[in-house]
């Protein structure tokens, strides 16, 4: 067995400097020098998980294999070092509170005090090292939710100090802050990272090593000066400078020796370069892509930047094995009707209709999923988008006048897409929906039998509702075709047209398999599809 040993990103100054991707680099670049590596995330908010979040709080709500409903950066975690996460990956003070407070009512505490310190730091601290001994890990990395110096992140940092002091040098943390340029002065700034060091310092944790968010390089003079005022080495000050894409910053790291820095203070051997063909050979794709298409995004929180993150990623992965970029054009599913499709939808190569809850854009949805069957452009429907293809279907091609889903109308008279059987005796919406990996069988003959080239599948879902079996011969006697089958539970998990060239609505959502080493087949081959429409 190893002796594993702990890296915690911390970060300061501002939020949204990209932890989540400095941690995914790490481990990417820690995988490539063959450790095996964990990752996970401790977030400080009080849900129990992001499940009950809507987008517009925290972006998209990430789902593992084992059902956890989890943070986006997991996303990126997966993407960037192609290792699964699963619940244990993602802790909330919630859930921390929520294990302390469950023992307290048993009365396993023996009539002490329960206390932050040690109660919940010890319940932090457990979830950390829980993570370790699932496998035989190296590293395991830990990303601080928040900023230091937030009332609530305290706990979590007070575990880090208690870690540090428990396992020496068994333990590095890095440290993220901005390092900003002030225009007027024509100069990058030390100040807020010697602050929020200063921060962390309160709380008795020294940082090892100070990544610095930068839009301009640093000079020798001001790793210098940070490295005297942060106590740390100056080889420990690395520059990340803004990238081109997210996907540079593992090289980017590579360049500045973070990898070697963590490894030389964790006593890991360093002597080999990582083996980062692969990742090289995908950044070249992304950079010089031959061509391009256009992917209309069709959902009703386009305007936010995250809250299709997996989607676009999976689009970014898929382009590269096509040789083209990717243009995504989000467009808001409340502002499409009959009168302006047409000039919404016309020029797309191709058009991707978003999962998603509540009434809200719906007939904008199955106005758009008209436009492409009815025009033979290539369709993707995931989760509500299939499910919006099947009202589609029953209500244009079947004459089911006002077939709806009996999410958004329960007194349809033809309920096609109706609650789980399985769901129906459920109260609480929080972590009750079917969710995570579940086994789909694939028709032979199918389109997607010949996508992915294998008879059975396992994908991940987040849903309450499904077809209603009731109308399955009426669906495909008129070329809608169940060609995906939870066998247990007699689910319909993927529809496909006869009559077209690419048109496919799954019930669940390929976009959380799809990784910079493996993307996903039906991303793939969607792009494929919108490149052959588009040099029609
Ligand atoms: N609202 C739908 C359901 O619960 C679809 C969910 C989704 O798109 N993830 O079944």
């Amino acid at each position: 067995m190893n002796k594993t040993k702990y890296i915690f990103v911390t970060g300061g100054v501002t939020s949204s400097l990209g932890k989540g991707i400095i941690s995914s680099s790490i481990a990417k670049l820690l995988v490539a020098r063959g450790f095996t590596v964990n990752i996970q995330k401790l977030d400080p908010y009080i849900n129990i998980d992001p499940g009950t979040l809507n987008p517009y709080e925290h972006g998209e709500c990430f789902v593992t294999d084992d059902g956890a409903e989890t943070d986006l950066d997991l996303g990126h975690y997966e993407r960037f070092s192609n290792v699964p996460t699963s619940q244990a990956n993602n802790v909330t003070t919630g859930v921390v509170y929520q294990s302390v407070i469950t023992r307290e009512r048993k009365g396993e505490y023996l009539g002490e005090t329960v206390q932050v310190i040690p109660h919940i730091t010890d319940e932090i601290k457990h979830r950390i090292k829980l993570l370790a001994k699932r496998g035989d890990y190296d590293f395991i990395i830990t990303e601080i939710g928040g900023t230091v110096g937030d009332i609530e992140s305290l706990p979590f940092i007070e575990a880090v100090r208690q870690m540090r002091w428990e396992l020496g040098r068994d333990c590095v943390v890095v440290h993220l802050t901005l390092v900003p340029y002030l225009a007027a002065a024509g100069e990058l700034k030390t100040k807020p990272t010697q602050h929020s060091v200063k921060t962390l310092l309160e709380s008795g944790v020294q940082p090892d090593i100070i990544v610095c968010r930068t839009e301009k390089h640093l000079s020798e003079g001001i790793r210098t000066k940070i490295a005297l005022f942060c106590n740390v080495s100056p080889s420990a000050v690395i520059e990340c400078i803004d990238a081109e894409t997210i996907y540079d910053v593992p090289i980017l790291m590579r360049q500045e020796n973070l990898d070697q820095e963590i490894l030389k203070l964790t006593n890991m051997p360093f002597d080999q370069e990582p083996d980062l063909t692969d990742w090289n050979q995908f950044l070249y794709a992304l950079k010089h892509p031959t061509g391009e298409v256009n992917i209309g995004l069709v959902g009703k929180y386009v305007e936010l930047k995250d809250a299709y993150k997996s989607i676009n990623e999976s689009f970014i992965h898929a382009g590269t094995v096509n040789g083209v970029k990717v243009k995504i054009k989000s467009i808001h599913s409340e502002f499409i009707d009959e009168t302006n499709v047409t000039e919404k939808l016309g020029n797309l190569d191709g058009i991707l209709v978003a999962p998603g809850f509540g009434e809200r854009g719906i007939e904008g949805k199955i106005t758009a999923i008209r436009f492409a069957r009815v025009h033979k452009i290539p369709f993707f429907g995931i989760c509500l988008g299939m499910q919006c293809a099947v009202i589609e279907f029953g209500r244009n091609v079947l004459g089911l006048t006002g077939a709806h889903s009996t999410e958004f109308n329960k007194l349809t008279p033809y309920p096609v897409i109706d609650i789980m059987e399985m769901q129906k005796k459920i109260a609480g919406l929080g972590g009750t929906m079917r969710l995570g990996a579940y086994p789909c069988r694939l028709k032979p003959g199918s389109l997607v039998h010949q996508i992915y080239k294998e008879d059975l599948v396992h994908e991940r879902h987040r849903h309450r509702f499904e077809f209603n079996n009731d109308y399955l011969e009426k669906y495909q006697n008129a070329g809608m075709n169940p060609v995906g089958l939870n066998e247990k539970d007699n689910l319909i998990e993927i529809i496909e047209l006869s009559d077209h060239p690419w048109f496919i609505g799954v019930q669940f959502h390929p976009e959380y398999k799809s990784t910079v080493a493996r993307p996903h087949p039906l991303f793939v081959s969607f792009v494929k599809a919108a490149k052959e429409y588009s040099n029609r």
